[in-house]
């Protein structure tokens, strides 16, 4: 029986899948296991950041994997103290505290639980607990009932409700809206400073900033969702920072790239008074107040140590915006009449599609088309939302393979239009 078939006898069929299946992959190559070769532009979507078989990821887990594998938070973990000391002093360099989780809809599930906290500790002018967490429209936040609640889409909720209560989706880069939108129950703010699944759309120059403004006026937490603009990938280990260096969150999360494959992800709570002369906003998460059996555990840790101490070595964020101009200017050099622009930071680019002059088959969206063509021709690169298919290979990635990257699509995009 072949892979295909097994899936569809075995396994819930909860995703659209393209039809490759990679057996073997080394630095931004993949194989399948009739040797057909394919260049990674999709990185596990964004999360393997070395790339395939890198020997700094794969020795750490091995060597981790011999030592000790997993012992419970309830004892002391050396390796998730090393990798919250590199998180907060090399990566945010930011005082605070970390959490770890393992995937990225539990880690805004605890930025969701420390902004009901918040919210209790910090009532409205009646003395009622605030409750409200303001998000946008195409963001995206996660799978759980917390993480489909907070996400700017439907047809992630479709059929779920009764979804938890306590969320509102305004619309992205609209200060005005915002600042109209706050009421006596908001306790906190989440986005994406580039949202990724909804297009790789970047916030406006003012938004971050504004948002912080506004967070600070009322009270309210300003939390980022870093789990995909994170930990380097758009050129700065700190995603927003390559928008604008100035806003402070209260709290940011973390998954995809910080494991470079494997499953971690993690937040973090600033140290800041939650009010004057107030204990830090990080005491509001004490003993007994959240958990994971696996969250942080030896092997994990030691993986992300390895994958953050070569990004931040190498200084693959640096690298990331040479890439990034080499494939800005490459595109608009086509002029191609069926791309409307590229858009993002360093290695999280989305490439706009002009529907119009893309001729797609009914029941598709463009960018799987696209998507579909680009596989075929041995370029792995995803669709984001219709009208968007992401560049956004390891940020270990050559200059030859973007060059042979681009190739690939300019061809396969005359092909199409063709
Ligand atoms: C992928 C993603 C998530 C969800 O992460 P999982 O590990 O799939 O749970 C949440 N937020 C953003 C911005 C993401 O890109």
């Amino acid at each position: 029986m072949s892979t295909a078939d097994k899936l569809a006898l075995y396994v819930l069929p909860t995703y659209a899948q393209f039809a490759v299946a990679p057996v073997r992959g080394e630095g931004t190559l993949l194989w399948d296991a009739d040797g057909k070769r394919y260049l990674d532009f999709c990185s596990g979507l964004a999360t393997c950041t070395l790339g395939h078989g890198e020997t700094a990821l794969s020795r750490a887990i091995t060597r981790q994997a011999t030592e000790l594998i997993h012992c419970s938070n309830l004892y002391q973990i050396d390796k998730q103290a090393e990798l919250a000391g590199i998180l907060v002093e090399e990566c945010l360099q930011l005082p605070g505290r970390v959490f770890f989780s393992n995937s990225g809809a539990e880690s805004n599930d605890g930025l969701i639980k420390l902004a009901r906290r918040f919210g209790h500790a910090r009532p409205d002018a009646e003395g009622k607990a605030r409750y409200e967490v303001i998000t946008f429209r195409q963001s995206f936040h996660g799978r759980t009932i917390g993480g489909i609640a907070a996400t700017g889409q439907d047809k992630v909720k479709e059929d779920f409700d009764p979804l938890l209560p306590g969320f509102r989706h305004l619309e992205l880069n609209d200060l005005d809206a915002l600042a109209a939108a706050i009421r006596p129950e908001t306790c906190a703010i989440l986005l994406e400073a580039i949202q990724g699944e909804g297009g790789i759309l970047p916030t406006t120059s003012g938004f971050l900033e504004g948002v912080a403004a506004l967070c600070r006026q009322h009270d309210i937490l300003f939390m980022l969702d870093e789990i995909q603009c994170g930990l380097g990938r758009t050129g700065n280990m700190a995603g927003w920072r390559s928008i604008t260096p100035e806003p402070v969150p209260d709290a940011v999360s973390w998954a995809k790239g910080m494991g470079g494959g494997f499953p971690i992800g993690g937040f973090w709570v600033s140290e800041r008074a939650l009010g004057q002369g107030e204990n830090p906003l990080f005491s509001l998460m004490g003993p007994g107040s959240h958990g994971s059996t696996y969250g942080g555990n030896p092997l994990a840790c030691a993986a992300a140590i390895a994958v953050l101490r070569e990004v931040l070595d190498q200084d693959l964020p640096r690298r990331a915006l040479e890439h990034e101009q080499v494939i800005r200017e490459a595109i608009s050099s086509w002029n191609h009449p069926a791309i409307t622009e590229v858009r993002g930071s360093g290695l999280l680019l989305g490439v706009g599609l002009e529907v119009s002059a893309l001729p797609t088959p009914k029941g598709t969206t463009a960018s799987v088309h696209l998507s579909r063509e680009l596989a075929r021709a041995g370029l792995l690169s995803p669709p984001a939302g219709p009208e968007t298919v992401r560049l956004m290979p390891p940020l270990t990635v050559s200059p030859s393979e973007i060059g042979e990257a681009l190739t690939l699509f300019h061809g396969v995009l005359d092909q199409i239009c063709a």
